[in-house]
């Protein structure tokens, strides 16, 4: 016996159990492309998920820049506008961090 990983929801399980205790994912029923298959899914939702947050950190990144620049005196003056400063601040924190999250979720799948 073994301790795999659900491949419908991740945790923890008996490889001889009949179904998932968790989520109840008949792990006896399926085969293994169909294990195969559901992995990849959960791995391209993954991905989709942190390129989504990638492109919406950038997003906000360029705004809060646009309106540093426009708001108020001409140019990247100091002290920005708040709002701005909090776009471009929580922006570049959600690219950086989707960017990571990327790669991290690239090297483990490369381990398998
Ligand atoms: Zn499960």
């Amino acid at each position: 016996m073994a301790i795999i990983n659900c491949p419908n929801c991740t945790k923890r399980m008996s490889s001889l159990a009949a179904a998932c205790p968790h989520c109840g994912y008949p792990l006896k029923e399926s085969t293994p492309e169909e294990r195969a298959k559901l992995e990849t899914r959960r791995f391209n939702q993954k991905v989709d998920r942190a390129f989504n947050l990638s492109y919406l950190g950038l997003l906000a990144l360029v705004v809060g820049a646009l309106w540093w620049w426009f708001g108020g005196a001409a140019g990247w003056h100091l002290p920005p506008p708040v709002p701005a400063f909090l776009l471009v601040f929580l922006g570049g924190i959600a690219y950086f961090f989707a960017r990571g999250w990327l790669f991290w979720l690239r090297m483990n799948r490369r381990r398998r």
